[in-house]
């Protein structure tokens, strides 16, 4: 006779969001799983922005371990939480929720799998650093907290809307040590020659738009400069491709992506996470 499991019993986690079908996360945290020997799911779940105070009773009824926030969650989830960690609420957005000793605790995991990504796959490290961000949404939002967390010394944050950026200015400025300012964008942005960084955080390039590119004057791109993108799809943007012709390194938005789903992963099942695992399993989606 076989012997059987001592337990079918799987662990839930999974992401909220309206839309959320062609969310990829999943994919690359099931193989963690399978890679790990963890019976464990990572479900797609659809919540309508109405629903997702029943949703949350859903989380706490079903005894997930956790859940991913997605659009347009990441704010709402806060006030169903039992409490933040202080770089969410910073940002005042929630990615990430671990369920502990039935406690819910939100985190954000994008700005940290940027850094993570910056520091392993480029060999960066910002402390010190002038970063340029193109963008103020909340990936903007995420990732310029978390690299003036790290020391960075300047931020610039460049942006069409002065409304989203403004209040981001004065969050850095009011709320860490590095000295950020606004520039508006009107036209094409000259890099300055002492930044270290220029980050696209904006949607332009994203697929099926995949020959858009940020407004940049390219002759301002020099070799010494790091481009990095948010974007994930395609992960070799256009943008990313003029930068490499003018001689610049460059940063895909897929090391972010895994970087956040890697440390989600850890969080939720203390075990260290098989990045290059994860990493494989989201180039096959993309195409990386
Ligand atoms: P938001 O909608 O919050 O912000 C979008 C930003 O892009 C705004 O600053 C907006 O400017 C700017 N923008 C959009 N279109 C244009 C345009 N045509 N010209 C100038 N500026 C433009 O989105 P998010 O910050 O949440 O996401 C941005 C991108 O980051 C998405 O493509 C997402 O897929 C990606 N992302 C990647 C992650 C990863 O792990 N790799 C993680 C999270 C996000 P304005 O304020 O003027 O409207």
């Amino acid at each position: 006779m076989s012997s059987a499991p001592t337990s079918y019993l799987a662990e839930l986690v999974g992401v909220f969001g309206y839309p959320v079908a062609e969310n990829p996360t999943g994919v690359m945290q099931e193989a963690a799983f399978a890679a790990c020997g963890l019976n464990w799911r990572y479900l797609n779940i659809e919540v309508r922005p109405a629903d997702l105070p029943a949703a949350v009773a859903g989380l706490r009824a079903f005894n997930m371990a956790g859940i991913n926030l997605t659009i347009p969650h990441k704010v709402a989830i806060i006030p169903l939480l039992d409490e933040l960690s202080p770089d969410a609420a910073l940002m005042g957005a929630v990615n990430t929720v671990v369920r502990s000793g039935g406690k819910l605790t939100g985190h954000n995991t994008d700005g940290k799998g940027f850094l993570r990504s910056l520091r392993e796959d480029a060999g960066f490290e910002p402390a010190g650093q002038h970063v340029v961000f193109l963008g103020a949404g909340g990936a903007a939002r995420a990732m310029s907290v978390e690299v003036a967390l790290a020391g960075a010394e300047r931020i610039t944050i460049v942006n069409r809307t002065e409304a989203r950026a403004l209040p981001l200015v004065a969050l850095l400025n009011e709320h860490t040590d590095c000295r950020a300012a606004y520039v508006p964008w009107n036209g094409p942005y000259a890099v300055p020659g002492d930044a270290a960084v220029l980050v696209n955080a904006t949607s332009i390039g994203l697929f099926p738009d995949v020959d858009a590119m940020p407004a940049v004057e390219l002759d301002s791109i020099r070799p010494r400069l790091l481009v990095c993108d948010v974007i994930p799809n395609p992960p070799r943007t256009a943008f990313l491709q003029a930068a490499a012709a003018r001689g610049a390194r460059t940063l895909d938005g897929l090391g972010m992506l895994v970087g956040q789903g890697a440390i989600a992963f850890r969080m939720w099942t203390g075990v260290e996470p098989p990045i290059d695992v994860m990493r494989r399993a989201l180039e096959e989606v993309f195409g990386g």
